[in-house]
This record gives structure tokens, C-alpha cells and sequence, in this order.
């Protein structure tokens, strides 16, 4: 097989659900799916595919530059892509079927994959299961609010220690105010333009505020002391966001208030927020809400997701007003703030926490002989009846290839059963690890087995 060829069967591959995680998976759609309920938000499922043109206001906006949007045909019709986010797809199937005609707000629970490119340099197909939340007709602060409250319950639901969670929020301006921040910005970084790194003065003609976040020495300095989109942002974006941040403390859900958060590749405006894995201890500097609008603690001085401190911490979720992407897929005004849920990047971040994986240790069966083959099949109903799990093998009659399976599968200890334990009705308990076995009989085996798995 060629390298190329086998680079694209891993991408698929890497895409693939296995059986390992599905407990995960199970239990944070429970949790998800009945939350989500409570709150009033109702499940919709939308199709994999979008329609290219439907969509085609958004990327020419620039909102979906780092979900490159993956094109497909059926037969002569090319005008599909891939479902490239879960918030838009509800967006659009809100539009589709009129429910701006229902009482408002509609609220939609979503889940489901993606899939996209990160830039249109990059052919690698990115794929991911997310969950999240729509609520359109309302764009107001309460909504918000709910939507992170909604997660914040489900996270912790799920184990999640919500000590571990941090929430960065920010305001990043509407139609109206954004564009004097980002001329403003714009001028601040051309104007020190030569001491730059290259990227970010390229950054600095078309997307600014990219140069916020560089991990750059010479340009962090420089990103300390630009204008700040707290002081450009419109009386209504203002409200929005001295009311989501009231919401939350009365929740009294922490957070941290980031100026320099944006996410200008993708679809949000007026809020975002966001839930990601802490990587380390580090100190959360209080937002402060003034009688004059919002000012927030700038967090450069505690060195919060400037560069190199983020980097080991896992985005879980991001979310935000859609109002504008709506606009763009209607044609009209639709008010709506969204969440996606990235299902993948949380359980990865719940198993560097050690909290998913090998939780049950493994008990593997084994037999030696014909007598002790059809003994073990009532030995595992026996166990299955004492609510102890066991693998088994019994297709085999090698009891070394049997061994080298329970290796294989990591297991804890393995039930050793040959001719004579067939006949004196015992088992041989093995550790793999260690090899220290005992024999004990039958009948003590569960006891036997629920002491040991207590330790
Ligand atoms: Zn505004
Ligand atoms: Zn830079």
C-alpha cells in the first residue's frame, strides 16, 4: 500500500467509534439527553449533508475559515457538503421548517459528526461527535447563560470535577461595533508592523485580532497594551454582556472574562464562551462588572491561554451568539445563540484525568481439557450471576494461546481451570502481572473474586 493510501485509511480509521468508550459515550447522552429535556429543549437530528449554497454566505464571510467545508456530489448534483457544525445545521433546519412561526424561543438539543478541513491548504479530513445546544428566537443574555449552565451540569453529571473546568468568555462586538475595534487594532499592529513575527503582520492587514493570541514573545509584549474591544463595544453588545456576566455569577458559575478571546474563523458574534480542561493549576483572575459598561481583569499579567499555558488544555466546547450566521443563511434577522459539545476532545480530556478507561479490571477465563471446558461454561453462568464479568476463549483449547489472549487483553487475573481443579471443583486464581497464583474452590470464588477487586 502506498504511504499516501495508508495516511487516508488511518484518517478514516482515526474516525471510527469503538466499543472501549462506548460507556462514555452512553453516559453523556443520557446525561445530555435528559437535561436537556428538563430545560426544555427538544432533539432534532438533521442529515449529514448541507446544501453547498445554503451555506455559501457564510464562508464568503469568513465564518467558517477554520471549518473548511467538505464538498461532495450524488451523481451530477456537487451543490452537498458535509455537515460542518451541529449549531448550523439546527440553525438552518430551524429556518428550513419555519419554526420562527412557533412561540419563541425553540429550543433544540442536537447531536451528531462533523466533518471538515482546518484551512483550504489542508487536505486531512478532520471528523468529530458533538452534542450541543440551539436556542433561536432569543438572543438576550438569560440565553446564554442557560446554555452554559445546561453544560456546566452536564459535565458534572458525567464526573467531570468542575474545579478541573474553566470558562473563558468574552464579547466580541456585533455588526455595529466590531468593525471600529478591529480598524483600530488593525492600526495599532501595522503601526508595529517591522517587529512582528511574520505571521502576525500578515495577520495584522485582514485579521487582527489573531495577533492577540500569538505565542510570540516580541508580540505578546505587543499584545499587552492594544485597544481593548471592551471600549469599542455598542450600548446594546455592552448590556448583553454585563447581563450574561450577572447571570453567571448568580449561578455562581466562575469564569473568566478575556478580552483577547475571538474566534474570527468561525460564525459567532456579540458573545463567546468557552469550556475547556484545565492542564494545571493556575490562579483565575476575577472579572470585574462597572457601573460603565464591563471592564475585565486583563489577564496577561496571570499569563491565562496567552500561547504556551494553553496549549496543554483540552477545548471541550465552544459556543456564542449566532445571530449574524443566522442572517447570513435566511436573509433575515433570526436571533440565536448556540453551544457544540466536543464529545471526542472531552472524553480525551476525562481520560488524561484517569477518569474513563480500564475502570473494571479484566477477569479472563481459561480451561484446560474437555472436562474442564464444559465445567467453565457453568462456572461463567455462576459468575455472570454473581456480577462478575469475565472473558473467555473457550473456542480455544491451547491453554498458552489462552493465556497470551488474557495478556492481551490487559486482564487483571486469569481463572486458571485444568483437569484436576475440573474434577475437585477449584480454580486456579492467577495475577498476570505478577504470575502469584493461588487455588481456591469454586464455591468461594465470587467472595474471592469482589475481595480482591476491592483492593
Ligand atoms: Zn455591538
Ligand atoms: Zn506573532
Amino acid at each position: 500500500m502506498s504511504k499516501q493510501k495508508s495516511q487516508e485509511k488511518d484518517i478514516i480509521a482515526s474516525l471510527d467509534r469503538l466499543p472501549a468508550r462506548e460507556e462514555i459515550y452512553a453516559k453523556l447522552q443520557k446525561k445530555f439527553g435528559s437535561l436537556a429535556e428538563y430545560y426544555g429543549f427538544e432533539p432534532i437530528f438533521t442529515p449529514p449533508f448541507e446544501r453547498y449554497r445554503q451555506f455559501l454566505p457564510l464562508i464568503k464571510a469568513g465564518f467558517l475559515d477554520e471549518r473548511i467545508p467538505v464538498q461532495c456530489r450524488c451523481g451530477l448534483d456537487n451543490d452537498y457538503m458535509l455537515r460542518v457544525s451541529g449549531i448550523l445545521s439546527a440553525l438552518r433546519a430551524y429556518i428550513s421548517h419555519k419554526m420562527s412561526d412557533r412561540p419563541q424561543p425553540v429550543k433544540l438539543a442536537f447531536e451528531g459528526e462533523v466533518f471538515f478541513a482546518e484551512s483550504r491548504r489542508d487536505a486531512t479530513l478532520h471528523g468529530r461527535y458533538e452534542c450541543g445546544l440551539l436556542m433561536a428566537g432569543e438572543e438576550g443574555p438569560v440565553a446564554a447563560a442557560e446554555i452554559v449552565q445546561i453544560i456546566w451540569k452536564i459535565l458534572d453529571g458525567i464526573g467531570v470535577d468542575v474545579g478541573d473546568l474553566e470558562l473563558r468568555v468574552n464579547a466580541i462586538g456585533c455588526v455595529s461595533c466590531y468593525p471600529s475595534f478591529r480598524s483600530a487594532l488593525a492600526a495599532y499592529f501595522r503601526s508595529r508592523a517591522a517587529r512582528l513575527c511574520r505571521s502576525c503582520r500578515k495577520a495584522a492587514k485582514s485579521r487582527p485580532v489573531r495577533a492577540l493570541s500569538c505565542a510570540d514573545e516580541k508580540c505578546k509584549i505587543f499584545a499587552k497594551h492594544t485597544p481593548q474591544v471592551l471600549d469599542f463595544l455598542c450600548d446594546q453588545c455592552k448590556k448583553q454582556l454585563r447581563g450574561f456576566l450577572e447571570f453567571l455569577d448568580e449561578l455562581k458559575i466562575p469564569y473568566y472574562l478575556d478580552p483577547r478571546f475571538f474566534r474570527d474563523g468561525l460564525w459567532f458574534n456579540t458573545l463567546i464562551f468557552e469550556f475547556s480542561g484545565k492542564a494545571k493549576e493556575k490562579p483565575i483572575p476575577a472579572a470585574v462588572v462597572d457601573d460603565n459598561g464591563v471592564k475585565g481583569d486583563v489577564a496577561s499579567e496571570s499569563g491565562i491561554l496567552s500561547g504556551a499555558d494553553h496549549e496543554t488544555a483540552i477545548i471541550i466546547g465552544e459556543g456564542g451568539g449566532c445571530t449574524r450566521a443566522a442572517e447570513l443563511i435566511f436573509g433575515k434577522r433570526v436571533e440565536a445563540v448556540g453551544f457544540e459539545l466536543y464529545v471526542d476532545r472531552l472524553i480525551a480530556f476525562l481520560s488524561r484525568r484517569r477518569l474513563v478507561g480500564a475502570q473494571k479490571p479484566i477477569i479472563y477465563l481459561t480451561h484446560l481439557g474437555d472436562l474442564a471446558k464444559r465445567k467453565s461454561l457453568a462456572l461463567m453462568e455462576t459468575l455472570r450471576n454473581g456480577e462478575i464479568e469475565v472473558k473467555e476463549s473457550l473456542s480455544r483449547d491451547s491453554i498458552k494461546s489462552q493465556l497470551k489472549l488474557a495478556e492481551k487483553a490487559e486482564a487483571k487475573f486469569a481463572l486458571i481451570m485444568g483437569q484436576k481443579e475440573a474434577l475437585d471443583d477449584t480454580i486456579i486464581v492467577r495475577e498476570v502481572g505478577s504470575g502469584i497464583q493461588e487455588t481456591i474452590s469454586q464455591e468461594k470464588l465470587i467472595d474471592f473474586l469482589k475481595a480482591k477487586l476491592k483492593k
